[in-house]
């Protein structure tokens, strides 16, 4: 389109405003015009904080001759012809009034050449008047100079903070727009010093290294979600990164967030964000994320702030939620690929964690030390160590007990029902196999020995299987033909009666191989909670959390289901369906 004077009506419609009130603010008008003019690569000198010199080099479509003037003029714009036409904006710019603000309080040197046009055009201008106009030679694209920057505004130029304040505006402004670009390759260089360059090379990962350091992007996870706005219609798609819980600052200044590509500042989409760490940090500690929001243009109106760093949303609420579930499900779903000291600090039992666990004292006790006794089940250890694994399921908050079988609990991502039975032994199994492999599985001395007597098929099966007894730790003597002397048992069944147990263990046995395997899962079989058993809240929840780090949560060793999850979706599709 070419470049037009706005009508009456609609310069009437959009928010107007002083827009330049730094040598930032400047910086980010020419980059958005940069990049609304198609270029590839954008560079950015500066010289003293940009009170001396502020310089952006871009190779896009460039301005024809003929149109020169007309851009310095006052809602000159190519992007908006129309007020309709701001309900579908695709472009950062459409007042036509960033480059005669500025040129009005500085020195301005443009020089361009469009692309469809053999020579290009050099314009200088001094406080906002042409001062020469001349035909030259140049590459396609524009540079425009800005010097001596609020020369003529002396008010101005005395509320500029030190150089050292307002290039580090202009450094985050550049790292803003080359995050929300990744395929268009920026450079800074502030006093002959290069510090920034991005490749262009389209990868957001790459970019956000380079703008937060490798340390800070090591901590991050990606988080990338497709959220359904209306099923089949429009979308709302929140990528980006997010960092892990080990990871924070003392303020919001790291949330950074762009909607359509536009840098924006919104307390509530912060607030968001913010609220996805709930449990995850401690108070006044806060995430840095960088996070493209990417919606229908008519779900967002820009024109309400002069320098567009504020939005509203036709459904805030849906924008909110959007983001605050999809870094949420981004750190849920990184415990499982993050490293166990990230995730000690990321979900283990800092004192938030605990909380977020909504914990009673007593259990917290109970998982924090070791003295399992105080829990009124032993058959429900804690496990020292067993928090210190990757976590499998999210944190889940136990709500109750249904028919002294299925533990009810909620996670983010919805409702879980789980078998406690099944849950249980999937638990004891595998803290089974840890034990083995760190050196034996913990067994305890019976505080009286137990005499059993077999029957002669269960007493053959214990002769041919006494290694792989004794592989568990059992201390079994020979007391007669079909009796056995137990004196130490593994400790998860050190408190029953071996005759309870040790039948059901042999039977499960003598139907199948005896293997390691096999006597380990029927040890897991016979030690886990009953079906029918009421079990504490604190019980419960120890239990939960010990399932949520399980290698194989969903199954029990014996391969019987151990949970069912019904995700928000489903729920709200139930609920709807008449
Ligand atoms: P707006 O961006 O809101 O249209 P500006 O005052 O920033 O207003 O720019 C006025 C016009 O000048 C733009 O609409 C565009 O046509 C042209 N223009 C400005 N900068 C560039 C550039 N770097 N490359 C090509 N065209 C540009
Ligand atoms: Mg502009």
């Amino acid at each position: 389109m070419p470049i037009e004077l706005l009508p009456e009506e609609v310069i009437g419609r959009i928010a107007a405003g002083e827009a330049i009130e730094r040598p930032a603010s400047v910086v980010k008008e020419l980059i958005e015009n940069a990049i609304d003019a198609g270029a590839g690569s954008v560079h950015i000198e500066v010289e003293a904080g940009g009170r001396r010199l502020l310089r952006v080099t871009d190779n896009g479509a460039g301005i024809r001759h003929a149109e020169i003037e007309l851009a310095f003029k006052r809602h000159a714009t190519s992007k908006l012809r129309a007020v309709e036409d701001l309900q579908q904006l695709t472009t950062l710019g459409f007042r036509g009034e960033a480059l005669a603000s500025i040129a009005a309080v500085s020195r301005a040197t443009i020089v361009t050449r469009h692309r469809q046009e053999e020579m290009g055009a050099s314009l200088n201008l001094r406080g906002g008047f042409i001062e020469r106009l001349k035909r030259v030679g140049a590459p396609a694209g524009t540079v425009v100079a800005i010097e001596n920057l609020f020369f003529n505004t002396p008010a101005r130029l005395a509320f500029l903070k030190s150089d050292a304040t307002e290039k580090r505006h202009i450094h985050w402004a550049v790292l803003r727009y080359a995050m929300a670009y990744p395929a268009i390759a920026f450079g800074l260089r502030q006093d002959g010093r290069e510090r920034f360059r991005s490749s262009g090379g389209g990868e957001l990962a790459d970019v956000v290294a380079n703008a937060l350091g490798l340390k800070a992007f090591r901590s991050m996870v990606a988080v990338d979600s497709l959220e359904a706005l209306k099923p089949g219609r429009s979308r709302i798609q929140v990528a980006g990164f997010a960092s892990l819980p080990s990871m924070s600052r003392a303020s919001r200044d790291r949330i950074i967030l762009f909607v359509n590509g536009r840098a924006i500042q919104d307390s509530a989409l912060s607030h968001a964000v913010t609220q996805a760490y709930d449990g995850l940090l401690k108070t006044g500690a806060f995430p840095v994320a960088v996070l493209l929001i990417t919606m229908p243009p008519d779900l967002v109106d820009v024109n309400v702030h002069p320098t567009k760093a504020e939005v509203r949303f036709r459904d805030s609420q849906l924008v909110f939620v959007a983001v605050q579930r999809a870094v949420r499900e981004a750190l849920l779903g990184a415990a499982d690929a993050a490293p166990a000291a990230d995730l000690w600090s990321a979900t283990g039992f800092t004192d938030d964690a605990v909380a977020y666990h909504n914990a009673q004292p007593a259990w917290r006790k109970a998982s924090a030390d070791d003295p399992f006794d105080d829990i009124g089940l032993d058959s429900i250890p804690a496990g020292a160590d067993a928090p210190n694994r990757p976590r499998t399921l999210p944190v889940l908050r136990v709500v109750g007990q249904v028919g002294a079988a299925y533990i009810i609990a909620e996670g983010p991502a919805g409702l879980y029902l789980i078998d406690q039975n099944a849950a249980h032994e999937r638990v004891l199994y595998q803290e089974l196999i840890d034990e083995s492999a760190n050196g034996g599985v913990e067994s305890a001395a019976l505080a009286e020995s137990q005499t059993v007597l077999l029957a002669p098929d269960d007493a053959e099966t214990l002769r041919e299987a006494s290694d792989l007894f004794a592989q568990l730790s059992f201390e079994i003597e020979v007391f007669g033909p079909n009796s056995f002397l137990i004196r130490r048992a593994p400790r998860i069944v050190a408190r029953l009666l071996a005759a309870d147990y040790l039948p059901r263990m042999l039977e499960s046995l003598r139907l199948s191989r005896k293997t390691a395997e096999r006597v380990t899962q029927s040890l897991a079989t016979v030690a886990a909670v009953r079906s029918g058993q009421i079990m504490q809240r604190e019980e419960m929840q120890t239990l939960i959390m010990q399932l949520e780090r399980c290698p194989a949560p969903f199954v029990s060793p014996s391969g019987q289901k151990t949970l069912i999850h019904l995700s928000r979706e489903e729920l709200a599709d139930e609920f709807r369906r008449s």
